[in-house]
C-alpha cells in the first residue's frame, strides 16, 4: 500500500501540532511504501518547524587511556580509529539514524549545527539549533521544551527517543566523555549520553501526554516534550536505575549502576 501525501497530512493534522515545533524520529519501513521527501513535506506543512538528530558516529575515536567509569573499554577499537573520518558540515548522517534525517539535512532550507558527533538539522528552528554547544550537546532539546515542542515517533518507539537523554542529564545521571576527529584536531566531547535500549519502560508513564494516529499501518505518537522530561526526571529520582537495559555487558548502563 502506498501512503500518499494526503494520508500523511491528514494524519499529522489530527495530532494538532500546527503551532508547535517537533523533534522527529522515523522508520519509513513502518509506513509501507512512502518516500522520505513526502513525509518531510507533510511534516513541514503541519508543524511550526522540524528538528532531527543528524549524528555522525564515524568521527569517533577510542583512546588508549581515559577517565574511569566512562562506559567504554579503552584501546578496544583500533580498527574504528583507523577508519574514523573528520567531521565536516556536509558529512552524511549515520545510516543507523534512518533515511529521514539525511533527507532533512540535504533540504535546501535546512540548517545544521556543528557538533562533531551529535549535530542536529532542522527547518524553521534556527534559534533551537544555535543553542547547542560542545559542552551542552542536548541544549536544543531544552529550548524545544521551553517552546512547547513535541516529540514525534513515526513508526518507532522510545528506544530512539533522544529527548529522554536530556531528561537523564537533568536528573543528574552520569554523562560520558567521547572523542571526535575534526579537520583541525581531536575534540573532547563531554555530555555523551548513556544507552537508550531500556527506554520503552517509560511508555506507560507517558500515556496521558501522548497523542496517537495511525497512518498507512504505522503508529505515529506525539508526546509533549515538557511533560516527557518531567516524567522521566521524576522516575529516575524515584529509582536511579530505571530505564537501563538488561544486557549484562552493557558498558554505559553498568557505568550508571556503578556511579
Ligand atoms: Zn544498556
Amino acid at each position: 500500500m502506498t501512503v500518499s501525501d494526503t494520508d500523511l497530512k491528514s494524519g499529522f493534522v489530527k495530532l494538532g501540532l500546527n503551532q508547535n515545533y517537533v523533534i522527529a524520529h522515523a522508520s519509513l519501513k513502518a509506513f509501507g511504501s512512502v518516500d522520505a521527501e513526502t513525509i518531510l513535506t507533510a511534516l513541514l506543512e503541519t508543524t511550526r518547524g522540524v528538528i532531527m538528530p543528524t549524528f555522525t558516529y564515524k568521527t569517533m575515536l577510542n583512546p588508549e587511556v581515559g577517565p574511569a567509569n566512562n562506559g567504554i573499554t579503552y584501546g578496544s577499537q583500533a580498527d574504528l580509529n583507523n577508519t574514523a573520518e573528520a567531521f565536516h558540515a556536509d558529512m552524511p548522517v549515520d545510516s543507523m539514524m534512518g533515511v529521514l534525517p539525511e533527507v532533512l539535512r540535504k533540504h535546501p532550507t535546512a540548517k545544521r549545527s556543528s557538533h562533531p558527533i551529535q549535530s542536529f538539522a532542522g527547518i524553521n528552528v534556527d534559534a533551537i539549533l544555535n543553542s547547542q554547544s560542545l559542552f551542552n550537546s542536548l541544549a536544543p532539546i531544552g529550548v524545544l521544551a521551553d517552546n512547547d515542542g513535541w516529540v514525534l515517533l513515526l513508526g518507532v518507539d522510545h528506544a530512539v527517543n533522544t529527548s529522554i537523554h536530556y531528561a537523564e542529564k537533568l536528573a543528574g545521571r552520569i554523562q560520558f566523555i567521547r572523542w571526535a576527529l575534526t579537520r583541525e584536531r581531536v575534540v573532547e566531547c563531554p555530555g555523551f549520553p548513556g544507552d537508550s535500549e531500556g527506554f520503552n519502560a517509560i511508555a506507560s508513564d507517558l500515556e496521558k501526554y501522548t497523542r496517537r494516529v495511525e497512518i498507512g499501518g504505522a503508529l505515529v505518537q506525539a508526546v509533549q516534550l515538557k511533560s516527557l522530561i518531567n516524567v522521566v526526571v521524576q522516575k529516575i529520582r524515584e529509582d536511579p536505575f530505571t530505564l537501563l537495559c538488561s544486557r549484562q555487558d552493557c558498558e554505559r548502563c553498568n557505568a550508571v549502576r556503578w556511579s
